[in-house]
């Protein structure tokens, strides 16, 4: 956007946000008092011309003022510097081609300006500009330099110090008079300016053009000059081209412009220039101003070169960051300005909200005027949407159009890496220990992998959803991953990998973002700066908003330290079966395939130490706070060795007999403990002897122990038989009696119809979304999100996946159902949602509304969904005030 273009900006418009509903206006007063100019107004113009800063004095508004009269009047009436220029009001525009009027016009300014035209020490030129009411394309294009005769043009090039600064505006003004004042017809000039280089040559080319072809010669008299510019400009406006434009903006053909005549000081280019800044830094969101700086004089068109940093603008930025201080408190917005210096002082040109801020730049903003109690704490919260909280948190791409696209997937965990491509776990594992970053590919993920994914940058996979293994990890332990890329083949033996018919080695850069999906080739840079601490101020402010409780999905004490940092307040889901990933997994193994009961009873003692010791460094890492421990659920085909892959023949007769054909529907959850009945107990054994230890060391987490994908009542008293007797055990071994609640996941539409049921077994539930979706719609959590549900969105029968956003209808319907029924049951029963759903903004507003307790999700998702449950209950305020405000 031009400099031109920015002075009707948004603050320019009529009723525009510089006075937004809320704020008090500065008064008349303040505004007159940086204007004391009325005297300077003669009876028969004073109506005609209006200094700015007097138009609403004289009751006129952008109708008649133009947008930028009109923001020119807020600016002053904000106590804010401004260049010294006039309005001639829409309407009266056409007076302004009168002589008489004109002369007015060129005294008034020079009053205000305190200079005047022709003096050789402080020269002063015109600018004559147009504006309709609101901002609009197609507007005439300033003309500048009215007031130069040839006699005079080397001595305002002596003070300026360059010829071509001034020259080169002129040209400008010449040209356009020429054509639309002076009837020289515009092929005549272009042909003539095709051939003739430099600006000073341009302007005598066109001066004796006009007087060859010109109903009259170019006047060397600046009133003459500034009425035929106002002929010029309005000649423009009314042009068949410009009517058909506004036709085209619905605009009508005949609207009116106000005419803005300002002044042009001229002076020295080292002192003197003119630029545009905006308030913030974008890098660090804080106010600092920041922006370009022109020498020289002013011109209509975007200067030819960049410009200088703001810094190099002698005194300038600190008079700078007072009017942008101002602004922003004003409009309440990052503020972008143009403006001019001369005699080493600021004059505003043209001021607005910033289009599109930088996000850093809204949210520090926010926090600074809620600090100032400028802006309430609840609309600073409001101002920060969830997905803006996700996008500070994690690194992003620099994307820059060049980068060369390799496919996309599903966004499946936020965030941004580069890395080499390894294609196993193996091979991340060996690279990262080298210090290389890698990105792991592989068709999909198993818990063999988490170690190779740990040590990765970023995960990336042909299969799977954002539900998936790959998926689950990759956010728990906060890396960028993109599941179900398409085309994406890997060839292990090869060392290869394909996307469609591009073919990327093990070793060769890739670059992943994992918030669109997208895999480019190469090393692109990543953005890494972290949240800028405001963000963790609203943040706090947004718990003090919330009904709904946030709770992460952590298993290790890492990941609760992570969380707890993140604001989480406490844990909603501990799989335990993450505990036995990586090194930890022939312990499960072996407990799967033990040969027979001794050897079965010596593996679920090894299990138990191992839990112990994990299960106390969680709990300590809880402390006082609530922490939900599920016990194993642990799907076969995740534990089990891939074929060929067993100890022996014997174990891979076992492991062969295991498998099955839907382990997703089957020996899996409850399942798997009510037939390796010592599997339970072993594991609440050792939660509650973990729990003593730390209870010795004066932390009391507030233990809940959790049965996963129950559907029979039956199934969930048998469970929490093996729980009770543990902690009964336990008792009896240590002499502590372990305070803890027993509940359930509810994981299948059975458990969910059966809720009244079960909840005469369960102190509480947590809905368990993943399965609930998978099981609700028969959707394969692992399977359909690539193909099915990509070609389902296509078609409009769904707006999102239902791994990522909670189905109102079917599944949400099932919640609430489930939710009413153990409610009649046991009233105030605690619910709670621990899917991948429980980081959703849509979804958590769903849970919300549902009057759960609280959402558990992953710890990089902890502030989303604090935010998010702020906003909920924000809207539900609003809801109920019936106020938008
Ligand atoms: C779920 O099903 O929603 C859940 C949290 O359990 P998991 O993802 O471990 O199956
Ligand atoms: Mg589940």
């Amino acid at each position: 956007m031009s400099v031109t273009d920015r002075e009707a900006g948004p603050l320019a418009q009529a009723g525009a946000p510089l006075a937004p509903s809320g704020t008090s206006e500065v008064s008349e007063a303040s505004g007159t008092s940086t204007t004391s100019t009325t005297s300077a107004t003669s009876a028969t113009s004073g109506r005609i011309l209006v200094p700015y800063g007097q138009g609403r004095i004289r009751g006129l508004g952008a109708d008649e003022l133009g947008a930028h009269g009109a923001a020119m009047d807020r600016l002053v009436a904000l106590g804010l510097p401004v260049v010294p220029g006039l309005t001639v009001p829409a309407g009266a525009a056409a007076s302004l081609c009168e002589p008489d009027t004109a002369e007015a016009a060129v005294a008034l300014v020079e009053q205000l300006s305190g200079r005047r035209i022709g003096d050789r020490a402080r020269p002063l030129l015109l600018r004559l500009s147009a504006s309709a009411p609101t901002d609009i394309a197609g507007l005439p294009p300033d003309l500048a330099c009215l007031g130069v005769s040839p006699a005079r043009a080397d001595d305002l090039c002596a003070v300026i110090g360059r010829e071509d600064a001034l020259y080169e505006v002129w040209a400008a003004t010449v040209r356009m008079i020429a054509e639309y004042a002076l009837d020289v017809p515009g092929a005549v000039l272009d042909d003539a300016l095709l051939d003739t280089p430099g600006p000073r040559a341009r302007v005598e080319v066109l001066l004796s053009l006009v007087a060859e072809h010109g109903s009259r010669p170019f006047p060397d008299d600046p009133a003459q000059q500034l009425a035929l510019a106002a002929r010029a400009l309005l000649g423009r406006w009314d042009a068949p081209r410009a009517r058909r434009s506004r036709r085209a903006q619905r605009l009508p053909a005949d609207l009116a412009v106000a005419l803005h005549v300002q002044a042009l000081r001229i002076g020295p280019a080292d002192h003197s220039g003119y630029g545009t800044a905006v308030s913030r830094d974008p890098e660090t969101g804080r106010l600092s101003p920041r922006g370009t700086f022109f020498r020289g004089v002013r011109r209509s068109a975007p200067p030819p070169h960049t410009g200088e940093p703001l810094d190099r603008l002698a005194g300038g930025t600190a008079l700078l960051e007072h009017s942008l201080v101002t602004l922003e408190r004003h409009l309440r917005a990052p503020v972008s300005v143009d403006f001019e210096v001369r005699d080493d002082e600021i004059s505003l040109l043209a001021a607005s909200a910033q289009v599109r801020p930088p996000l850093r730049a809204s949210v520090c903003l926010a926090a600074d005027l809620a600090q100032e109690g400028a802006l309430g704490r609840e609309e600073a919260v409001r101002r920060v949407t969830p997905a803006q909280v996700q996008e500070l948190l994690h690194p992003q791409l620099r994307l820059t159009g060049g980068e060369e696209f390799l496919t996309r997937g599903l966004p499946a965990s936020p965030g941004a890496a580069t890395g080499a491509v390894v294609l196993s776990s193996e091979r991340a594992l060996e690279l990262a220990a080298d210090g290389t970053r890698v990105v792991l590919v592989a068709a999909e993920t198993t818990p063999a992998d988490v170690p190779g994914m740990l040590a990765s940058a970023a995960v990336l996979t042909g299969s799977g959803g954002v539900a998936s293994h790959a998926a689950v990890v990759a956010r728990g332990a906060g890396k960028p991953a993109v599941c179900g890329a398409e085309g994406l083949r890997v060839d292990q033996a090869a060392g290869t990998v394909r996307f469609g018919e591009r073919v990327v080695r093990e070793g060769d850069a890739v670059s992943l973002d994992g918030r669109t999906g997208a895999v480019y080739a190469g090393t692109l840079s990543v953005s890494v700066a972290g949240p800028p601490p405001e963000l963790s101020t609203l943040l706090q402010w947004a718990d003090g908003m919330r009904r709904l409780g946030v709770r992460v999905n952590a298993d290790t004490a890492a990941e609760v330290d992570t969380a707890l940092a993140l604001g989480a307040e406490g844990v909603g889901l501990c799989r335990t079966e993450h505990q036995f990933l990586g090194e930890r997994l022939p312990l499960i193994r072996r407990v799967l395939l033990a040969a027979d009961p001794t050897a079965r009873d010596e593996a679920l003692l090894a299990l138990e130490h191992a839990q112990h010791e994990d299960f106390h460094a969680l709990l300590a890492a809880v402390g006082n706070r609530p922490v939900t421990v599920r016990l194993l659920d642990a799907p076969l085909h995740e534990f089990l060795p891939a074929p060929g892959q067993a100890l022996d023949a014997a174990e891979e007769q076992r492991a062969a007999a295991l498998r099955e054909a839907n382990p997703m529907l089957g020996l899996r959850g409850v399942r798997l403990a009510l037939l390796h009945e010592r599997l339970y107990p072993a594991q609440a054994e050792a939660l509650f002897t973990a729990w003593t230890d730390v209870a010795a060391t004066g932390v009391r987490p507030d233990l809940e122990v959790m049965v996963p994908l129950v559907s029979l009542p039956e199934e969930l008293a048998a469970a929490a038989a093996y729980v009770r007797d543990a902690a009964a055990a336990v008792a009896a071994r240590t002499g502590v009696e372990v305070p803890y609640r027993l509940g359930t996941m509810i994981e299948t539409p059975r458990a969910a119809l059966l809720a009244g049921e079960l909840a005469e077994h369960a102190e509480f539930f947590s809905f368990g979304t993943n399965d609930l979706t998978q099981l609700t719609y028969g959707f394969s959590r692992d399977d359909v999100e690539r193909q099915v549900l990509t070609a389902y969105q296509e078609r409009g029968f769904l707006t999102a996946s239902p791994f990522a956003r909670l189905d109102p209808h079917g599944v949400g319907a099932l919640v609430d159902l489930a939710a009413e029924r153990a409610r009649s049951v046991r009233p105030g029963i605690k619910l709670g949602v621990c899917g991948e759903h429980g980081g959703d903004p849509e979804s958590i507003a769903f849970c919300d509304d549902l009057g759960l307790d609280y959402v558990s999700c992953s710890a990089h998702r902890v502030p989303v969904a604090r935010m998010a449950a702020a906003h909920s209950a924000l809207r539900e305020r609003r809801d109920e005030s019936g106020s938008t405000r």
